[in-house]
């Protein structure tokens, strides 16, 4: 048995079973890590004793004849920005590089409580700020279907990894992209929940209005398994919506026979690289094909989304990162005389270039005299944006669109032209400030081989239907 190769109820079962153990199934991962990792950079740190404590335990329950969790023995990999007790997070960032959480993020917490192994934390962009995972501190991550070319961003680690059978899910976090986008980039399922359906408690916040918790996959259903585990209300983060959780799972095995599936002109237009509007033309085919409804839809506030979502994300950042300041958490600045050149010169040298930009430009958006001509703005064409979604939604169940403009490009190509970047974004960012779930699933790949990622966005609280309609296409694909 390929030990690296297995979906999470294929893993869980085996070691049920006592095919293998979850310690075998660590130590295999790690195995691969060692081998693979040198070239591809996906982990920043390797939780090794809480892994295998942890795989102990549940090997101890399979002997006993005792039922597994859901995720039990399986191998996962967490992204840098969600805090894990007693291991290393750094958010990508320097300034953190010390920094050693005291308490776990709630979505971890759900994660090993299911049984999962955590063998470490993932590369990302620091403060998860970025397309190509290039704005890390510590190094870039390769995209394991070509090492030339970026992972995408900023989960770039936890999509290169599923990718490159180091783990067999791993959790990332999306606030203009940052599951989707890599996923589609790396040729993984990425899902990004509604706004609330999973707590953000331990998550290092980046913009708390944007920011989702969510899986990169192997498989749909793997998704659907973690989006069970880790959804649903958190005392310890009031966003966190009290709606109930349904059985993803079960809900993939109804049919989509007769589902009214939009798609939205659009995101059809200029810049969309010809070879992902042709397999994306191809996928809505294969969609109508398995009987789905194709409903012509529009959008038509979506050329202000990249606009909008750059201002809001860098004013809320700017706020959120005001907290390091050399006073707490680790690294401080030396050899300083006053307090004001401590915090100076702490932020000066602790934060990359692309955050420096982000909160020059968030401090900006939010001074006085600026405030309303920019960030209220933004707010009132982010609610236009919801509103576009809201009357598409009268009438679809889903909509259907590209991921990415473009399939992932070469590192290097766009790290020197932040707008060029930000543009990545396009698609993505939309979900994000209408605050609805989407998912990126793999619908083929380009002549260079690269993977295409298909975007499927759903209602409010509706991950429901875009599961099981990635399920249906995942399976006639
Ligand atoms: N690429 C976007 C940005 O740089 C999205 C990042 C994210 O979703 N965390 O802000």
């Amino acid at each position: 048995m390929d030990l690296t190769s297995l979906s999470i109820d294929a893993a869980r079962s085996a070691v049920q079973e006592r095919k293998t153990t979850a310690l075998a199934l660590a130590e295999a991962h790690y195995a691969r890590i060692q081998k693979e990792d040198g070239q591809i950079g996906a982990f920043l740190t390797l939780s090794k004793d809480r892994a295998l404590e942890q795989a102990d335990r549940i090997d101890r329950m399979a002997a006993e004849g005792k039922q597994l969790p859901p995720l039990g023995g399986v191998p996962v990999g967490i992204k840098d920005v969600m805090s894990t007790r007693g291991v290393r997070t750094t958010a990508g960032s320097k300034i953190l590089e010390n920094y050693v959480p005291p308490y776990d993020c709630t979505a971890v917490a759900r994660m090993e409580a299911a049984g999962a192994v955590v063998l470490g934390k993932m590369n990302c962009d620091e403060f998860a700020m970025g397309s190509s995972n290039e704005n890390s501190a510590y190094h870039p991550v390769r995209n394991p279907r070509d090492l030339s070319r970026v992972p995408g961003g900023s989960s770039g680690g936890s999509a290169a990894s599923v990718a490159a059978d180091m783990a067999v899910v791993t959790l990332g976090s999306d606030t203009g992209g940052s599951i989707r986008q890599p996923a589609s980039f790396c040729g993984v399922v990425g899902l990004m929940p509604t706004y609330g359906r999973v707590s953000r408690y331990g998550l290092i916040a980046f913009a708390s209005s944007l920011d989702h918790i969510g899986p990169l996959a192997k498989t749909v259903k793997d998704a659907a398994i973690v989006l069970r585990t880790i959804a649903g209300r958190d005392a310890m983060d009031s966003t966190s919506a009290e709606v109930p959780v349904p059985d993803y799972v079960a809900e993939l095995a109804k049919p989509v026979r007769g589902m009214k599936v939009g798609v939205a002109r659009e995101y059809f237009g200029e810049g969309l690289d010809d070879e992902v509007r042709q397999a994306v033309e191809l996928a809505i085919d294969q969609l109508r094909g398995l009987s789905c409804e194709i409903v012509p839809v529009s959008l038509p506030h979506t050329p202000y989304a990249i606009p909008t979502y750059y201002l809001i994300a860098t004013a809320e950042a700017s706020a959120n990162l005001a907290r390091y300041d050399g006073v707490r958490y680790t690294v401080r600045a030396r050899g300083v005389k006053t307090l004001a050149e401590m915090y100076r010169r702490t932020r000066d040298e602790g934060f990359g270039a692309e955050v420096k930009r982000r909160i020059m430009l968030g401090t900006y958006a939010l001074s006085a005299g600026y405030y309303d001509a920019y960030y209220l703005k933004a707010q009132k064409v982010r609610t236009l944006l919801t509103r576009d979604f809201d009357e598409a939604f009268q009438k679809v169940e889903a909509i259907v669109t590209p991921t990415s403009p473009t399939p992932a490009f070469r590192l290097g190509e766009k790290s020197n032209d932040p707008l060029a970047m930000y543009l990545a974004d396009i698609y993505t960012v939309t979900a994000d400030l209408a605050g609805i779930p989407g998912i990126s699933i793999p619908c083929g790949k380009t002549k260079e081989k690269l993977p295409i990622g298909l975007q499927i966005l759903g209602k409010h609280f509706d991950e429901s239907t875009i599961l099981r309609l990635a399920h249906a296409y995942e399976q006639a694909a």
